[in-house]
């Protein structure tokens, strides 16, 4: 699709330059030809009144020149000279032909290339959301069609099954939910959802948000940001600081603390998430921020729910508010996240 789609757009560019290339032939050819013609008219009458002076005509000496009687005008020499013309202007229009249409496809790659790189990008997410949503489904489809198989079916039986099959739905909805947020965060945020945002709100009301989880731990939330303005959208920093409280209550132990630490330098805000957790692996550390990529340890360990979509929608987030984020992190000893944002200088 992406080679046929260069073609036709470089058809387009080659249209459009040899329409205003054959339109600025066809006035030179007009021009000389008419100027051609007009030599020869005025040759004629200058023979035919061999006294007549065109003062009024600003002319090189020599062209008011008296021509000599014996001189007549060929007609054939003109004739040979507007075929020169076509000649050379066919030459330049067949070079500019060749030049528009290596330039044009060329432009054209270059242009098609990003969205190209969109489409691939919204493929992969399609194929990725897909088999992310199968496995449970399938899951689920089979749970109920042994449960309806079984002749001898008791109420408490089904009453498990179904039980067990509500969970299931419920990770789907998580799951179809993030999917929500990922491609919500894909696009950037209108001007007039951007505001002012008190960078100290956003905090408490992440923190609010996963308090409940943070006590089922006996984990401490310890928060030290200055009071900064960030302009942004307050949906999504909430949804940011959310989920790395989230992940550093999710993958420490019990009786740890989680700290928030911010630190203002020149027209930014460097923030700081640590805990105290299992850490990630060295060979992890670069695809953390991938979708659907859960560290191996997770990944076997089915006891911590996730579906690896958290930091590839908090990296979203970030760039969404032209900052930046990165990780640093020891097996067994901690994770520190450290996010930077431009606030506004007061
Ligand atoms: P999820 O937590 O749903 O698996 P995320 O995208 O939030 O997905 O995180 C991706 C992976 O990065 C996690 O599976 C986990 O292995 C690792 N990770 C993220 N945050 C931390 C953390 N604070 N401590 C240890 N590992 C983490």
């Amino acid at each position: 699709m992406f080679h046929s789609t260069r073609l036709k757009l470089t058809a387009w560019y080659l249209l459009i330059i040899m329409a205003i290339s054959i339109a600025f032939s066809a006035v030179i050819y007009f021009g000389a030809t008419n100027e051609f013609d007009r030599i020869l008219r005025m040759q004629k009458y200058r023979i035919d009144h061999p006294g007549y002076q065109m003062q009024q005509i600003t002319r090189p000496p020599w062209e008011l020149d008296e021509l000599p009687s014996h001189v007549t005008p060929d007609p054939e020499v003109i004739e040979q000279a507007k075929m020169r013309v076509i000649e050379s202007l066919l030459g330049v229009n067949l070079i500019i032909f060749v030049l528009s249409a290596l330039s044009g496809y060329f432009l054209a790659g270059r242009t098609l290339r990003p969205i190209q790189d969109m489409v691939d990008e919204q493929n992969r997410f399609i194929t990725d959301a897909s088999h992310e949503l199968n496995t449970p489904l399938t899951a689920l489809r089979t749970a109920i069609e042994v449960t309806l198989r079984d002749k001898g079916l008791g109420l408490s039986q089904a009453k498990g099954t179904l039980q067990s099959n509500l969970e299931e739905v419920e990770h789907l909805q998580v799951l179809s939910d993030e999917l929500i947020k990922l491609s919500q965060y894909q696009k950037p945020v209108p001007e007039h959802i951007k505001q002012k945002i008190l960078l100290t709100n956003v905090v408490r009301h992440a923190k609010e948000k996963v308090e409940p989880l943070a006590k089922t731990k006996h984990i401490t939330l310890i928060s030290k940001v200055p009071s900064s303005t960030i302009i942004g959208e307050e949906k999504g920093l909430t949804e940011l600081f959310t989920i790395l409280f989230d992940n550093a209550i999710k993958y420490s132990s019990e009786n740890t603390k989680v700290t928030i630490e911010g630190k203002k330098t020149d027209g930014h805000i460097v923030i700081r998430v640590q805990d105290a957790g299992k850490g990630i692996a060295e060979d992890d550390i670069p695809h953390i921020f991938d979708r659907f990529y859960r560290a191996d340890k997770s990944r076997t360990k089915q006891e911590i729910p996730g579906y690896g979509l958290g930091l590839a929608i908090a990296k979203r987030i970030v760039d969404l508010h032209n900052g930046t984020i990165s990780v640093k992190s020891t097996l067994n000893k901690g994770t520190t996240f450290t996010i930077t944002l431009p606030v506004v200088v007061e």
